[in-house]
């Protein structure tokens, strides 16, 4: 298990041709990842997310700040101590990364042959690791004949191979269908429960950081602009950036062209509310309704889990007299988050 501490961290390049500013690909950002955590750092497409990963296992320097994984200040040590670190630290990548014209036994065997292994300990760690990621039968496999989810399984039991205490998954599931990555992101679950291995993901997609991430960190223009736990964050983000991938992968409210569909078929009030783990009573809130002698329908929305926890936006049509409806939804306003759509 492994902490990663970053501390105030910037990383410039060189802008190109004579007197170009320099380009701020990471911008003062700290992130403390406590040992046997997962933490997803997500942002769009320039966010600065594979260089943040990059400083991580020290392919680059940082500009300013430090980086600490576990005891070691990878940004301040020499190449030759760098090696040694890197080889507590695992890496799996949206390509894979893998051999493909070797078998599958090869590629996994890979990082002992190069760390020094004898024959006979390496062929025992292969087989539990192959045996690990459920790919035990295809030991003798070529790689480029497996399914994408089969490859990254690969990926990861390479990765596994010396027994690191960080892995670093670079966009480890973009690249494989929604049931294959759901796969793929419950097998990276186990590494982190069973083996205590702490894992940082960089990922585009809110879906992977609402499976399995502990902790969250947003990115945007090299700054990381939220932080914190995954439930707290999504389910009141702050920035515009969060409320965007929010909106991928969470319930929401219907924005405005779906709220005059909506409307064109529901004639009575709309309202959304909030439910927030566990905070509301659902069966008081329809009893509440009922009890005002209203009537009521679910007409968007719904509730799903983040983090563990369970978050939901629901947008009711209710139906009844002008009064009653008024007294349901200020009954209702004392239970719940409530917003009445205009
Ligand atoms: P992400 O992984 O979130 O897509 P990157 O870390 O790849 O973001 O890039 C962040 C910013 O830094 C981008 O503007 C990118 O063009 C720039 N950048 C990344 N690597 C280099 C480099 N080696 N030289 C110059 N600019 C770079």
């Amino acid at each position: 298990m492994t902490r990663v501490q970053i501390l105030g961290v910037s990383k410039r390049y060189p802008g190109r041709g004579k007197d170009a500013a320099p380009v701020v690909a990471v911008d003062d950002v700290s992130i403390d990842v406590a040992s046997g955590e997962i933490h997803a750092i997500i942002g769009y497409s320039g966010a600065g997310k594979s260089t943040l990963l990059r400083l991580i296992n020290g392919l680059e320097r940082t500009t300013d700040g430090r980086i600490l994984v576990g005891e070691d200040e990878v940004s301040a040590l020499p190449e030759a101590k760098l090696r040694a670190v890197r080889g507590g630290i695992g890496m799996i990548f949206q390509q894979f990364n893998l051999f493909f014209s070797k078998r599958v036994a090869k590629n996994v065997e890979y990082p002992l042959v190069v760390a020094g292994v004898p024959a006979e300990e390496r062929k025992r760690r292969v087989a539990e690791l192959l045996e690990f990621v459920g790919l035990a039968d295809k030991a003798q496999a070529y790689t480029d004949q497996l399914s994408g989810g089969q490859k990254q399984r690969v990926g990861i039991a390479r990765a596994l191979a010396t027994n690191p205490g960080l892995l670093l998954a670079d966009e480890a599931t973009s690249a494989l269908d929604p049931q294959t990555s759901q796969e793929v992101l419950a097998l990276l679950k186990r590494v982190n429960n069973e083996l205590g291995i702490t894992i940082i993901l960089i990922t585009h997609e809110m879906e992977v950081v609402r499976a399995i991430a502990d902790r969250v960190t947003v990115m945007e223009h090299g700054r990381a602009v939220e932080q914190g736990d995954v439930f707290e964050v999504f389910s009141a983000p702050a920035t515009e950036v969060t409320r965007r991938f929010v909106a991928t992968a969470l319930p929401t409210e219907p924005d405005p062209d779906h709220l005059a569909a909506l409307r064109e078929r529901h004639r009575g009030r709309l309202i959304s509310l909030t439910f927030r783990d566990g905070d509301v009573d659902q069966p008081v809130v329809f009893r509440t309704i009922a009890e005002r002698g209203v009537g009521v329908s679910i007409v968007h929305g719904g509730v799903t889990d983040v983090g563990g926890r369970s978050f939901g936006k629901l947008t009711l049509e209710l139906i009844g007299d002008d009064l009653k409806v008024e007294h349901a939804v200020a009954a209702l306003a004392q239970e719940t988050e409530l917003e009445v759509l205009a």
